[in-house]
């Protein structure tokens, strides 16, 4: 079950793909994280799920990422009393706070005051993944008197997007908080936080996780890319959101901020997804199309840590395919002979600190010897992320003895996370870092690796150790 892969695999888990066998399929096909959608689906939909993956990583023996996706400040309409309307070009819409009330064809509720509160005369309201258009004429406290620009069908409790508007809000509602509550108390590994739109959003929930879970960033506002290092440092990690973000810019926009946030995040060492749409059209098709295809790829080519299906393998007709495909295109794009121009013209310069010292000076001996595997030994994660940020050619074994930190780097750029137990010395945590390779099948008998670690062994954030070690034929090595 070994990745023959950097780039990681993130599937979200829904409807089509809940069953053991369906999950275990995908595992095997290369998903390495599992996202749980709490957009959709119960509590104890999540928890079952969530069984089922830990099951999995018991029997199978290899560390599977969770990651919680929470909903968080959706906007949305209410509903209508007598279904679907039509609104047409032209026509006046009016939005309003009167939730009791069902829609027609003049007005529907949208019960979000903080929306009134930070609206402008003119601003721009898109409905239903911006399919429908409106523009503000004259709004209060409570109401928006909008004229329909792009018409069509409008159902109930569509998405609400208001582009280029901070809203006062906090990225955690009431419903976030409580799905928050349960996820911590399950134990996820990732927590992501959607319509992030400032650094101190991250603060905000940080605060509440402490370091339970790694948080991630989701990308989907244009507040959120006008502060882009800030949001990128507070957080663990980034998920370029391009299905919201794709609504609130136009699209065209879309493609240079996904290579601007890889960029920001490979600076910083910080593990980047590229999301939503990757093989939209596997949804209902056995292929991809062309450019789909061609997406993902670009993506490796960027350097991003993973890619991620969404509907593909939460409702689609074909989970388990759209994860091979993806598993298929990465390999494939890895092994062009461009590929490593293509990761190291878009390497930063290394920052100066002990641990990206660390980090690039393994890398330059990986490099130079052509070395089986490299080795982080590593509590927090910290070291292997450092050595994850200088892009190595050979593959990087995360050695740790914190199950939650394996579980955590199945999301990080070409980390092969293995769970062992601590260790006492340098000569001790050596022989391990031999046997683990060669168990692994990485590494072979009078084959180099190069180790990164911190002493003292057992704390976090000591990253300061650099070795070179051989393995022997004992199924050890110094
Ligand atoms: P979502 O986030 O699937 O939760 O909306 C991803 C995106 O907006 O691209
Ligand atoms: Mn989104």
């Amino acid at each position: 079950m070994n990745r023959n892969r950097k780039a990681k695999i993130v599937a979200t888990v829904g409807p089509a793909s809940s069953s053991a066998a369906t999950l275990e399929a995908m595992f095997r096909a290369g998903a390495d994280v599992f996202r749980l959608n709490f957009s959709h689906g119960t509590h104890e939909d999540h928890k079952a799920r969530l069984a089922i993956l830990r099951g999995l990583e018991k029997s199978l023996g290899r560390p599977i990422g969770v990651l919680l996706d929470l909903q968080g400040p959706k906007l949305r309409i209410g509903s209508f009393a007598n279904g679907p309307v039509k609104l047409a070009p032209g026509a006046a819409f009016r939005l309003d706070l009167n939730s009791g009330q069902a829609g027609d064809v003049e007005r529907v509720a949208l019960p979000h005051p903080e929306i009134f509160a930070a609206l402008e005369e003119g601003a721009r309201l898109l409905l239903d993944d911006g399919r429908i258009e409106l523009q503000v004429k004259r709004f209060g406290d409570n109401y928006a008197d909008t004229v329909v620009v792009a018409g069509g069908m409008l159902s109930d409790r569509k998405g609400v997007n208001v582009p280029g508007v901070v809203v006062p809000m906090s990225a955690l509602t009431e419903k976030d908080r409580r799905d928050l509550d349960f996820g911590l108390a399950l134990g996820v590994d990732w927590i992501a936080l959607s319509f992030v739109q400032r650094a101190e959003d991250i603060h905000e929930i940080k605060e509440i996780v402490q370091d339970r879970a790694g948080i991630i960033a989701k990308l989907e506002k244009p507040a959120a890319i006008a502060q882009l290092d800030a949001i990128v440092e507070a957080a663990d990690a980034v998920m370029v959101a391009r299905g919201d973000l794709g609504v609130e810019m136009p699209a065209e926009q879309v493609p240079a901020i996904q290579k601007r946030i890889v960029r920001a995040c490979r600076r910083l060492g910080k593990p980047v997804i590229v999301a939503t749409q990757m093989l939209e059209s596997m949804v209902s098709a056995p292929v991809p199309t062309r450019a789909e295809a061609s997406d993902v790829a670009t993506a490796v080519y960027d350097g991003a840590d993973a890619v991620m299906l969404s509907a593909e393998s939460a409702s689609g007709q074909f989970p388990v395919e759209a994860v091979k495909m993806m598993n298929s295109i990465i390999e494939h794009t890895e092994s062009d002979t461009w590929y490593a121009e293509s990761i190291k013209a878009a390497q930063h310069p290394t920052r100066a600190e002990i641990a990206d010292a660390i980090g690039l000076a393994l890398r330059n001996v990986a490099d130079l010897l052509d070395v089986a595997a490299t080795v982080a030994y590593t509590m927090s994660g910290h070291s292997a992320l450092r050595v994850a940020r200088e892009r190595p050619r050979a593959p990087i074994i995360g050695m740790t003895p914190k199950l939650a930190t394996a579980r955590r780097l199945a999301l990080a750029w070409g980390v092969h996370a293995v769970l062992v137990h601590d260790v006492e010395s340098v000569s001790e945590m050596t022989d391990f870092a031999c046997a683990t390779a060669g168990r692994e099948g990485l590494a072979r008998p009078g084959q180099a690796i190069v180790i990164a670690a911190g002493m003292p062994f057992g704390a976090a954030g000591t990253t300061n150790l650099l070795r070179i070690a051989r393995l022997d034929e004992n199924g050890g090595g110094q």
